[in-house]
């Protein structure tokens, strides 16, 4: 598809054309999960889930439309219920109503097919109008950016590995950072062009070297070359010229590769991709390196998150992740509340920290099973104060950004507080400040819904990213935590000192309650308490401790 803005008449009439073809057309709105009617009239109507199709009551895990939304590209993903298997096809789209508003839609062209059956037969239907040529490279390329798209990246790459008659090759994953910036501040259409410059730099660096580019999805590309052709300092030239293209005032663009030498070219190509994307991910967030090498480092590590992955169902299903509780405290050390932490205890005893486990759960699609788990641990333990001294207690939990994609957060949070009949005010929501970046919009419109349901909203890790001053003018939370990274100089640096003060003063005329978290000393408790903050989290008060020492602690500061 190449036009991407459309009146409601004109996306009528191209979804009219479409369903000869497919088995089902239709506009979706990837944000509320609902379907779009669009009327004879010019108007648009939303009434029904989306997913009801092919999950009867879940919204989809890595919905393929609200990526395409978010990445401006075409993405492709089959889901399977009962006896059928459905082919969908999201293209992103925007939709211009007669009154002129204009907001982003997902057009998805869906296959049905018997499981067993081959192919998307939507996909063969349409193939046999096209001319075979032009087909064939449709179908290997991706069409945003005319690169290889994923799976033909995979075959092609294995094609050259296997007719290589000596030498070594190499794989490179590339990444743009912070892509999601890109259209959120300029829109889909800049965000197109970067994606589109990059695949064409990327793809003719590895052309001339003799090897392969694709693009596997979102803003991740990947380059097989031969080592002889190799170089980092190509990279850097490639990084550079991708920067001057883009680099503005408020946005400097940076490209980051992660290398994999291949050893043994037996290895399936999307381990070998995997293994160049685990050396990229050290360097994700730092501009100063442009490529960084897979190591043996790395492939401890690699062994580590599979192990976690692997043993995580055990796991949860046996009861050995927990949940810790630490004190959040008032000035006099009086305990008002507690926030829960994940501890993963080993079959041996030893424990295992949530900086081993929640980034590689959140990479491998499992963290809302353990968020889910830990917010129904919570809510139990509220419901066991009940009656009790501890009865005033609230009990703050985690979310990750993941939640937002594969849960409908309303839903499960409300139906907990239901189901075990537990005051929503009691058990706190902490969001933090980069899941609520990735998505403000969408994240704005939960946070008042859960809101307005009860809930207390806290803006965790406030002041560790970038644009912590312009969220706080798009979302509006009850709590701000303050991250302990903005603790740390108060102490030697007057400047740190007077940002903070001015943090904690704003967050007072916001009409927001500020939590200081990470206090170690009696001489930053005084600071803070100085600067107007009233309540803490530290470990000055307790470290996180099992539940039945926090109780202990909570009777004694009675
Ligand atoms: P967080 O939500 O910001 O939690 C506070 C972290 O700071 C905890 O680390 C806590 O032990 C640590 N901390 C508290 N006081 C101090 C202090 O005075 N000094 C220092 N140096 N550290 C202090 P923890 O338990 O290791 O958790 C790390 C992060 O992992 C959490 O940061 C949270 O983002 C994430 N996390 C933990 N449990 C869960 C969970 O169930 N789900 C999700 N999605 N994330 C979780
Ligand atoms: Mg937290
Ligand atoms: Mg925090």
């Amino acid at each position: 598809m190449e036009k991407t803005e459309f009146t409601v008449d004109e996306l009528r009439s191209q979804l009219e054309r479409m369903s000869g073809t497919y088995d089902l057309a239709r506009v979706v709105d990837p944000i509320e999960c609902r379907i779009i009617e669009l009327h004879d009239d010019g108007s648009i109507s939303m009434n029904n889930k989306c997913y009801g199709i092919w999950n009867a009551d879940q919204k989809c895990v890595n919905c393929s439309s609200s990526m395409a939304c978010r990445t401006g590209c075409r993405q492709e993903k089959t889901e399977q219920f009962e006896n059928s298997i459905f082919d969908i096809q999201s293209d992103p789209v925007t939709l211009k109503t007669p009154d002129g508003e204009a907001f982003p839609a997902v057009m998805e062209l869906v296959s049905i097919r018997k499981k067993g059956s081959p192919g998307p037969s939507a996909n063969d239907r349409e193939a046999e109008n096209r001319d075979h040529s032009a087909a064939e490279f449709m179908a290997a390329h991706d069409h945003l950016t005319k690169v290889l798209s994923a799976g033909p990246f995979y075959e092609k790459a294995r094609e050259l590995l296997d007719e290589s008659t000596g030498g070594t090759w190499v794989m490179i994953s590339a990444d743009i950072m912070n892509f999601r910036l890109v259209n959120t501040l300029f829109g889909v259409m800049k965000g197109n062009e970067v994606l589109v410059t990059t695949a064409t730099i990327l793809d003719g660096a590895a052309e001339s070297a003799g090897g392969i580019c694709g693009r596997l999805g979102g803003d991740q590309f990947a380059m097989l070359v031969p080592e002889s052709a190799y170089s980092v300092s190509a990279l850097e030239d490639a990084a550079k010229e991708l920067s001057g293209f883009f680099s503005s005032g408020i946005f400097t663009f940076c490209v980051h590769f992660g290398v994999y030498v291949i050893e043994d070219p037996s290895v399936p190509v999307s381990v070998m991709y995997g293994r160049a994307n685990s050396a990229l991910r050290t360097i994700r967030d730092d501009i100063t390196r442009v490529a960084a090498c897979y190591d043996d480092e790395m492939l401890r590590r690699t062994i580590q998150e599979q192990k976690i992955i692997s043993g995580f169902d055990e796991a949860l299903g046996s009861g050995r992740l927990l949940m810790y509780l630490q004190p959040l405290a008032e000035e006099d050390g009086s305990i008002f509340g507690a926030e829960a932490l994940a501890r993963w205890r080993r079959t041996d005893g030893s424990t295992v920290m949530p900086g081993e486990f929640i980034e590689t759960l959140e990479n491998a699609g499992l963290i809302d099973q353990l968020d889910r788990h830990m917010w129904e641990l919570a809510v139990k333990q509220l419901k066991e104060w009940q009656g009790s001294c501890m009865e005033d207690m609230t009990i703050s939990v985690n979310m990750s950004a993941r939640d937002f994609y594969s849960l409908d957060v309303y839903d499960v949070m409300t139906e907990l507080v239901e189901r075990y009949d537990v005051d929503s005010r009691k058990l706190r929501l902490e969001i933090t400040e980069t899941a609520l970046l990735e998505e403000p919009e969408k994240s704005s419109m939960i946070i008042s819904k859960l809101r307005a349901r009860g809930f207390i909203v806290e803006i965790d890790d406030f002041g560790k990213g970038h644009s912590s001053l312009s969220l706080l003018k798009d979302i509006q939370a009850d709590v701000l935590k303050i991250d302990m990274s903005l603790l740390s100089e108060i102490e030697s640096d007057p400047r740190s000192r007077i940002i903070l003060g001015s943090v904690i003063n704003m967050a007072g005329l916001l009409g927001m309650d500020v939590i200081a978290e990470g206090v170690e000393t009696a001489q930053q408790l005084e600071s803070l308490k100085e600067m107007g903050c009233r309540h803490f989290q530290g470990f000055w008060f307790s470290p996180p401790v099992p539940v039945s020492e926090f109780e202990k602690k909570y009777k004694k500061s009675l």
